[in-house]
């Protein structure tokens, strides 16, 4: 049987009609069916012959198909088993992990050759999703994901930006994010409630944190982003931090300065002062 059209809404319908499944929302399960969009999504990862990718959340296979003729070989992992199954009869030749990502030891998959990530995330999970990845020890060279456009927003901006916060600042410590696209809920089946975008994740040749003092930096950022309205001078002598004066002006930080004007550096500088 000649098997559906991934990017057709009539066809994806029937599927799942067959398959007796209905999308989980629980599970983000907003398959995407805009053939320009998974090209994107398959473009922005820079898949090179021979290399091991990486994708969570395949559904239905709509990226995966895209992944597979690329890569020298793709693992996938998907939590519903309905698509483990269906995954399994439409593809061959790649490896399925059948878990919660948040399960897997992902730093043991990339520590096993996988350099990129290609994925529609599951949007309840993203953000976690993201700054797991980042911190892993043998984080991948490139990921290229689909998330909601506010969470987008905020992986995206610099410091000074209403959006800018713990998500911006964890994950730009390894890696420099762009956005490349905004996604319409018409894009998928079924639509979304709200807007997405393709983001592009390139690692940091140097990460702006070394391992030594992220966890006090990654300690800091969040109590501090908690207050984000307050001024960092109180905010610290509040967390019991001395002598505060002293430690910002050698941070290069005014004591009336708000978290969410403080960049990257900044924050780092501040966090090896304090470890
Ligand atoms: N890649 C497909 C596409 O673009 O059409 C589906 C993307 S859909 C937004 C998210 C997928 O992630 C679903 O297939 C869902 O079952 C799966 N999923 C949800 N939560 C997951 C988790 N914690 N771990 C692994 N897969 C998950």
């Amino acid at each position: 049987m000649k098997e559906p059209k991934l990017t057709s809404p009539k066809e994806v319908r029937a599927l799942l009609e067959r398959l007796a499944h209905r999308p989980n929302k629980g599970l983000g399960q907003n398959f995407l069916i805009d053939a320009n969009i998974l090209d994107i999504i398959a473009n922005t990862a820079d898949i090179q012959p021979g290399e091991a990718v990486l994708e969570i959340g395949p559904g239905l296979g709509a990226l995966t198909e895209r992944i597979l003729p690329r890569a020298g070989s793709v693992s996938c992992i998907e939590k519903d088993p309905t698509m483990v199954n269906y995954l399994k009869s439409r593809f061959s030749d790649f490896i399925l992990i059948e878990s919660d990502a948040l399960d897997v030891d992902l730093d043991g998959l990339f520590a096993g050759g996988i350099t990129k990530v290609a994925a529609n995330l599951p949007y309840s999970v993203a953000s976690r999703l993201m700054v797991e990845m980042a911190e892993c020890e043998h984080r991948p060279e490139l990921m290229s994901l689909t998330i909601q456009k506010e969470v987008a927003d905020r992986l995206v901006s610099p410091e000074g930006s209403k959006h800018y916060g713990v998500l911006s600042v964890l994950t730009g410590v390894f890696y420099k994010n762009t956005l490349v696209k905004k996604i319409s809920p018409t894009c998928f089946l079924p639509p979304p409630k709200v807007w997405s975008a393709v983001v592009r994740m390139e690692r940091r040749e140097v990460p702006i944190v070394g391992n030594v003092e992220y966890p006090v930096f990654k300690n800091l950022v969040k109590s501090c982003f908690t207050q984000r309205r307050k001024q960092i001078g109180t905010i610290l002598k509040k967390l019991g931090v001395s002598p505060v004066d002293a430690l910002l002006a050698d941070a290069g930080i005014e004591h009336t300065e708000r978290p969410e004007r403080i960049g990257i550096e900044r924050w780092a500088k501040l966090a090896r002062l304090l470890s």
